[in-house]
């Protein structure tokens, strides 16, 4: 079968035939309205050159939509339970893969490499909002290639992709976002598009990764050991942060000589820093140690 999924009553149907309980602990929160799936496809701008890495294809409702635009989808679910739903649902595609396996247990490499010949990946998934961000930071870190990242996740989560310095929704994860890509949120989705309903509203957001000069990977990482010592004490200084954190060789005294020298009073906060001046202030430190 391959009737459309994006309706209460097809994954009412397939889901009463299989006798399926949906998990909470696998954050299972199924689509039941075909617009969503239409803004993600169109928001990753998916082409017959492309394969796509699906998260979470849950009974196989965008998975349906992806496999009809897309060269190649590789599906990887962690719920058993479903994959024989998903032999069904996807039946009629010739050009979809599913794995029955943990992403966060995945190389994204490796994943990359087999199924698309090393080439760039673009990544699409109505994320399980219970690890939404661990499995954004895995995706950012992991140096494989890929070309972009559109997701589904929590609202606030967006906000906090996307934010800017001097807000509340700013930290480690809005700079992850900002040094890996370019962000655009391209769609706020309401609780009744979702089976069961979550409780919290829903945003589509879209990182474009492609072009993004990184830094040595080496660098990248005392960089982002600065940036999360930075925001684990949110409210103390700088300097106070840092030393305190003592996941970096850094005592208060050097991280203030070392703003100082950047023109930054040894006061500042770390949610006032933008990304050039973390950078910035990752090397200064390495330089004099
Ligand atoms: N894509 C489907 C849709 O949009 O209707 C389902 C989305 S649902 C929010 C999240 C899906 O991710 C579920 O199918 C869940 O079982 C799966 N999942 C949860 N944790 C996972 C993990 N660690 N690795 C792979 N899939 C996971």
């Amino acid at each position: 079968m391959t009737e459309n999924l994006a309706n209460p009553k097809n994954t009412i149907e397939i889901i009463k035939k299989y006798e399926f309980t949906f998990q909470k602990r696998f954050g299972q929160n199924f689509l039941i309205d075909g617009h969503v799936p239409e803004k993600i496809v169109a928001a990753a701008g998916i082409g017959k050159e492309d394969t796509v890495l699906e998260i979470g294809p849950g009974i196989g409702t965008l998975t349906q939509y992806l496999a009809r635009e897309a060269g190649q989808v590789v599906a990887v679910e962690i719920d058993r339970m479903l994959i024989p739903i998903l032999e069904e649902t996807l039946e009629g595609f010739s050009n979809v893969t599913v794995i029955n396996d943990d992403i966060m247990k995945c190389s994204l490499k490796k994943l990359c490499d087999e199924y698309n010949g090393g080439r760039p990946m673009k990544v699409v998934a109505n994320l399980p909002y219970y690890i939404t961000t661990p499995v954004v930071m895995a995706l950012l870190e992991s140096r494989a290639p890929i070309r972009s990242i559109t997701v589904m996740v929590q609202k606030e989560v967006a906000d906090r992709m996307q934010a800017g310095p001097g807000t509340k929704d700013y930290g480690a994860l809005s700079l992850a976002v900002r040094y890996h890509s370019r962000a655009k949120i391209v769609a706020d989705v309401p609780p009744n598009c979702f089976m069961p309903r979550p409780k919290v509203g829903s945003a589509v957001i879209h990182l474009d990764c492609e072009g993004m000069e990184l830094l040595p990977e080496e660098e990248e990482k005392r960089l982002f050991a600065l940036i999360k010592a930075a925001f684990g004490q949110r409210r103390k200084t700088l300097p106070n942060a840092v030393a305190g954190s003592g996941a970096l060789p850094y005592d208060r005294e050097t991280v203030a000589a070392a703003l100082e020298r950047l023109g930054l009073k040894p006061t500042v906060r770390g949610e006032a820093l933008e990304l050039a001046q973390f950078e910035a202030l990752a090397r200064e430190l390495d330089r004099r140690n």
